[in-house]
This record gives structure tokens, C-alpha cells and sequence, in this order.
């Protein structure tokens, strides 16, 4: 790499911090940059540079957005009284991509793992606490996943939120369509069991 001029050696260093992105990759990235039309150059370099400055966190769920207050939080059309608690943007997008979902969210940035010493003042769960508190909240889905830090996440919320008269509700989980019992993993078979059902 030493071989090349320094700005090149720069932006390999650069892209090479990318996730999945190996010298190789970077290097490659750089010479087609390097070849190509000096204005799709400045408009990736543009793109790169807006990026922080115009992506913002609706001040109420936590989302990407592009204002203060985020298009679904804005929606006079969705449920405000109904709010589902999500790990990361990319989960909202899924549960908005479904169609099925009508309320608004709440992005918690992250599930508790003292572990990895994530615990309750690393995400957003003490803004959640407000939210409800703020008293037009009714119900809150609890849609993390199913791994023991979700597991873990979805009762601290749920105990956080004990003494509000707020309704919660854990996403369904369970045996996939076609699972084999034998192929799942302990924590979600024990939900499965407990969130039986009669049929
Ligand atoms: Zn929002």
C-alpha cells in the first residue's frame, strides 16, 4: 500500500474501517474512485458529509429522521396511545414494512447487557418510563428479540412500568411456522410454553 500517493493510502485507510471491508475491497473502492467522473466523486464525498449533519433522533421515539419530530410521530393518523418498543431503527422499518402496525414506537438504542456493561441508563428505557408517565400511553408491545439480553430488556421495562396503569404486552414469540421443536433454542421454547394458548 505504501507504494501508492499518500491521499490514496489515506482513503484506504479510511474505507478499510468499514464493516466487511478488507484491504483488498479498499483498495479496489479507491481506484474506481480514482477513475471515475470527478461529480459522482463529490456527490458520494457530499452524501457522506450530510450524513451527520442532517440525519437527526426524533425527540420522542429515538428513530432515524430527517426533522425534530419524526414523520410517524407527526402522523395525526397513528395510534399515540399504543407504542412498540423496539431495539434499533432497522426493527421499526421491518415492523413498518409489514403494514400490520398502526401505533407509534419507541427506539431503546440498544438491549441491556450487563456484560458488555449496557445496562438501564444506556438505552432509553428511563424515556420510555416518561413517556408513559406523561399518561397518554395505554399500551405498550415490547417487541425485542428473543435472546436472553431481549429477554433480559423486556423485564426490566416491564417492572420499570409496574405501578403505571399502563397495559403491556410481549410480541408474540414462539415455534416458527414449520420449527421443529428439537432446532430452538431453550429461551424460546420456554416462552412458547408459557405463552400457550388454548385451541
Ligand atoms: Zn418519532
Amino acid at each position: 500500500m505504501n507504494h501508492y500517493p499518500e491521499a490514496i493510502v489515506k482513503l484506504i485507510r479510511h474505507l478499510r474501517k468499514l464493516p466487511g471491508i478488507g484491504e483488498k475491497t479498499a483498495e479496489r473502492f479507491a481506484m474506481y474512485l480514482l477513475a471515475a467522473p470527478g461529480q459522482e466523486v463529490s456527490a458520494l464525498a457530499a452524501s457522506i458529509a450530510e450524513l451527520k449533519e442532517k440525519v437527526k433522533i426524533c425527540n420522542t421515539c429515538f428513530c432515524l429522521s430527517d426533522s425534530e419530530t419524526c414523520r410517524i410521530c407527526s402522523d395525526p393518523s397513528r395510534n399515540h396511545s399504543l407504542v412498540c418498543a423496539v431495539e434499533t431503527p432497522a426493527d421499526m422499518a421491518a415492523i413498518e414494512k409489514s403494514g400490520a402496525y398502526t401505533g407509534v414506537y419507541h427506539v431503546l438504542q440498544g438491549l441491556l447487557s450487563p456484560m458488555d456493561g449496557i445496562g438501564p441508563d444506556e438505552i432509553r428505557i428511563r424515556e420510555l418510563v416518561n413517556r408513559v408517565a406523561a399518561g397518554k400511553v395505554k399500551e405498550i408491545i415490547i417487541a425485542t428479540s428473543t435472546s436472553v439480553e431481549g429477554e433480559a430488556t423486556s423485564d426490566y421495562i416491564t417492572r420499570s412500568l409496574k405501578s403505571y396503569p399502563v397495559k403491556i404486552t410481549r410480541i408474540a414469540s414462539g415455534v416458527p411456522m414449520g420449527g421443529e421443536l428439537k432446532y430452538i433454542d431453550q429461551v424460546t421454547l420456554k416462552k412458547a410454553m408459557e405463552a400457550r394458548r388454548a385451541v
